[in-house]
């Protein structure tokens, strides 16, 4: 089968592996659209998370079960699935509560184990969660990113939001603007240098900047980080409003230099964000499934497997007008024009 493997910094390459085979326990999934995550880009530029090179990437999916292993009753053929692509040590206190995003061991498929850019993957049967037959796959691949905003809306108490500030439009930060909108968040602000990307979170509905305001004026009560460099972080905190919430959801590749004093001396509230927990994977397969939430605005490009490569250049050169870019094993892929 075709597959993308990261190699090292900068390297991604396609290849013919063996098709992966299920044991007890598991499924084999023939992928249908596998997206390419901001997690996916730090691996490229940085080489983080991964633990064994080379290894097949990816752990955002949609496909359709192809064969299942002895002991699986809950899955057969022909099943749309997505996956919960969490990988955790299953016995630290976090995990035994089901709270696998906190495992001092968590990692991903794609990163501890082989993930979704290639035409197979298998999973265990407990992991992949069923779509109706009646979703797109297409639509479907974009489960796990959703879910990630609905944790974001979660954690960061968006409901309460009077002015949300959203700092990146990039894939997570469009569909926050869409959950926070479905959650009656009225005003919402959104910053990023890329006027490509800005344009879409306008056409939400969002007040768009291209730099952070001066001044004491207008500034939200909670702002939400998602982009994780130290100018932005920077920026959130000087913008907020006193007593308000940084909700951070950003990862960073480096460390970064801020004024601690900006959270002291306004009395700014922190929250962390990461991943999600099972119920937000399930809530954003009820989203897609069943509501007309247009999740697919945030693709900008539908590639095909064997040019993940021009995915990942695309992505890392620094125009960014790619917002969420899916490969799929389809000889063609499927062009798209940005924002649509
Ligand atoms: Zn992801
Ligand atoms: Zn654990």
């Amino acid at each position: 089968m075709l597959a993308a493997r990261y190699h090292g910094i900068g390297q991604v390459r396609v290849e013919h592996l063996p098709q992966p085979e299920c044991g007890s326990g598991q499924a084999l999934v023939k992928v249908a659209y596998a997206g390419i995550c901001g997690s996916d880009l730090h691996i490229f530029r940085k080489g983080m998370f991964v633990s064994t090179i080379p290894e097949v990437m990816g752990h955002e999916f949609s496909g359709v079960v192809e064969q299942v292993g002895p002991g699986v009753t809950t899955l057969q053929p022909g099943d749309q699935v997505v996956g919960d692509p969490r990988v955790s040590c299953g016995i630290c206190p976090w995990c035994r509560t089901g709270a696998y995003n906190l495992c001092p061991a968590l990692g991903f498929i794609g990163e501890v184990r082989p993930g979704c850019f290639a035409e197979y993957l298998v999973l265990e049967a407990n992991k992949l969660i069923k779509i109706p037959a009646a979703v797109e796959l297409r639509r479907a691949a974009l489960v796990e990113p959703l879910a990630v905003a609905l944790h974001i809306a979660g954690q960061g108490r968006l409901a309460l939001a009077e002015h949300l500030g959203i700092v990146g439009a990039g894939p997570i930060g469009i569909l926050t603007v869409l959950v926070a909108r479905a959650l009656g968040v009225k005003r919402i602000t959104v910053i990023d240098i890329a006027a490509e990307r800005l344009a879409l979170a306008g056409r939400l509905g969002a007040t768009i900047l291209q730099t952070f305001p001066g001044g004491q004026g207008d500034q939200p009560d909670v702002v939400v980080e998602a982009v994780g460099v130290e100018a932005t972080l920077a920026g959130a905190l000087g913008w907020l409003k006193p007593r308000g919430r940084l909700v951070m959801a950003g990862l960073y590749e480096e460390r970064v230099d801020i004024d601690p004093n900006d959270i002291v001396v306004k009395e700014l509230e922190l929250v962390g964000v990461s991943a999600y927990e099972t119920g937000d994977l399930h809530r954003a397969v009820e989203l897609i499934a069943g509501s007309k939430m247009d999740v697919e605005q945030i693709v900008t490009h539908v590639l095909p497997l064997a040019s993940a490569p021009k995915g990942f250049a695309i992505l890392a050169s620094g125009d960014k007008k790619a917002g969420k870019i899916l490969l799929t094993p389809k000889e063609k892929g499927e062009e798209n024009g940005p924002g649509r």
